[in-house]
């Protein structure tokens, strides 16, 4: 029988008051007696199982997929109104980031995510990033594993839905270990029995728990514990006090071999030199965080650990420049905009030129640095700052670096996404609407640009220079 308190009632996103009443719902678990009476004493209604409860599924098989349905459903609405509107590559992660991906972290925090479901989401939220304003087909640029990767090692931050799911449910793990008396655990401990009485104990056990930040003492010293006589002794049979002092007796097999003396004297000096605080109640520790406390967030981490790549992420990202600009910097960081050679790599027949300089053929290091209308551009910047500087082979080289740290930098810093946007704008306007602008032309509207970037007015462009300089 489950008698209820708080119903949902309300459509709306937002907790209101009028959106919500109390009212008892009755609903049995099996046949209930006198289930009308009931419900006439107390005013509610009958209800049955799975039925919904605090948003959530009450009664329904928790590995059914049925049950994500409304989080999927309430996803393809969202989506079905932003693409009809005219939204950037940057705006478009910005949602994706801020409403996409937290809808479903109520019900990933409860439930283990079918792996199906968590395709189905996350090609909802590739479709959107890359997609267009109707349903043509878009070339997804970047694989979503290097999208999911954080910022500092050249993703941009979206989460993957199944490790995301672990780590969340992780913390329940470690509440079933430190919540004690919750009525919660309780109910699992009955239904299920509990090992060990549990995770926190008093009976951690020598060899092959995990007690200090050493690691297991059995991997650190094997020989040691081949001839040790209990291998699932506990900590407190092997150390007592003698007043304030500690004193290991380790149990053996036999005594100890000569080759065996040096591995032995190691481990007692080990076991000296651990601090040991003898009235302090034994307590579980997360190794990830400095406090020791469980975060979701360090276990995710943990899950997804990817390579730690220099990529410089902070020439993007931290620059003064519009969301999407520094959108379209990454792809260029990733040498992924759709440049002639990319296209041919992707089965297109194109011809190999370069819209710009109308000589070699077309890539992005090429465009962006060395053909002759890009490289105009770049000797008019270190012109107007005074500086000499001999370009980089690559644009991720260029990106690694450009950044200078400081204020005073802030234009500087702003300059590679500008120029290398307005360079891009430059070549798409030759490919697809046949204008030509002088490389003059380019020069005057970086110079408004940066001089917009850097929140002071130049009204000449010789006061703009003189601020750079
Ligand atoms: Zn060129």
């Amino acid at each position: 029988m489950i008698l209820s308190g708080v119903v949902w009632e309300g459509k709306s996103n937002f907790i209101s008051p009028l959106d919500c009443y109390y009212t008892p719902i009755c609903s049995g678990v099996g046949p209930v007696a006198d289930v009308e009476n009931l419900v006439q004493v107390l005013g509610g209604r009958v209800a049955s199982l799975p039925m919904k409860y605090l948003g959530l599924p009450l009664g329904a098989r928790y590995k059914s997929k049925e049950i994500w349905n409304p989080i999927l459903e309430k996803m393809e609405r969202c989506l079905a109104g932003w693409k009809r509107s005219y939204l950037s590559k940057g705006g478009r992660l910005t949602l994706i980031k801020n409403t996409l991906s937290s809808l479903p972290t109520y019900f990933l925090s409860l439930f283990a995510i079918p792996a199906s479901v968590a395709h189905r989401i996350e090609k909802l939220q590739r479709d959107f990033l890359w997609g267009g304003l109707g349903d043509e087909f878009k070339y997804h640029l970047v694989n979503w594993s290097t999208i999911c990767a954080p910022i500092q090692q050249g993703g941009l931050g979206l989460r993957q839905i199944i490790p995301f799911n672990q780590a969340l449910l992780g913390k329940w793990l470690w509440r079933f270990a430190n919540e004690r008396n919750a009525y919660w655990r309780q109910v699992i401990v009955c239904k299920y029995g509990c090992d060990r009485d549990g995770w926190h104990s008093k009976e951690v056990r020598f060899w092959v728990d995990r007690w200090s930040e050493e690691g297991l003492v059995r991997d650190a010293f094997p020989a040691i514990y081949q001839i040790a006589l209990h291998k699932q002794a506990t900590v407190s049979e092997y150390l007592s006090w003698h007043h304030e002092d500690m004193v290991w007796s380790i149990t053996l097999q036999r005594p100890l071999q000569d080759w065996e003396l040096r591995e032995y004297t190691d481990l007692m000096a080990f076991l000296y030199h651990l601090k040991i605080k003898r009235t302090v109640v034994d307590q579980l520790r997360w190794p990830c965080t400095t406090s020791g406390l469980f975060e979701v967030r360090s276990y995710y981490r943990l899950l997804t650990s990817h390579n730690t790549t220099h990529f410089p992420w902070r020439s993007i990202w931290q620059s003064h420049v519009p969301h999407k600009v520094a959108f379209f910097t990454w792809l260029v960081a990733q040498g992924k905009i759709l440049t002639l050679d990319n296209l041919r790599r992707r089965g297109l027949w194109v011809l190999d030129w370069c819209f710009l300089c109308k000589k070699a053929g077309e890539s992005v290091n090429h465009l962006m640095i060395h053909c002759e209308y890009a490289k105009e551009l770049w000797t008019m910047i270190f012109c107007l700052f005074g500086v000499s500087w001999v370009m980089p082979q690559t644009t991720y080289d260029l990106l690694h670096c450009w950044r200078r740290k400081g204020p005073a930098y802030v234009v500087w810093n702003a300059i590679p996404s500008s120029s290398m946007w307005l360079l891009w704008r430059e070549r798409n306007q030759r490919a697809f609407e046949d204008a030509e602008r002088h490389s003059a032309d380019l020069k005057l509207t970086l110079m408004e640009w940066t001089a917009a970037v850097s929140n002071r007015s130049f009204p000449f462009v010789f006061a703009f220079i003189d601020g750079c300089v």
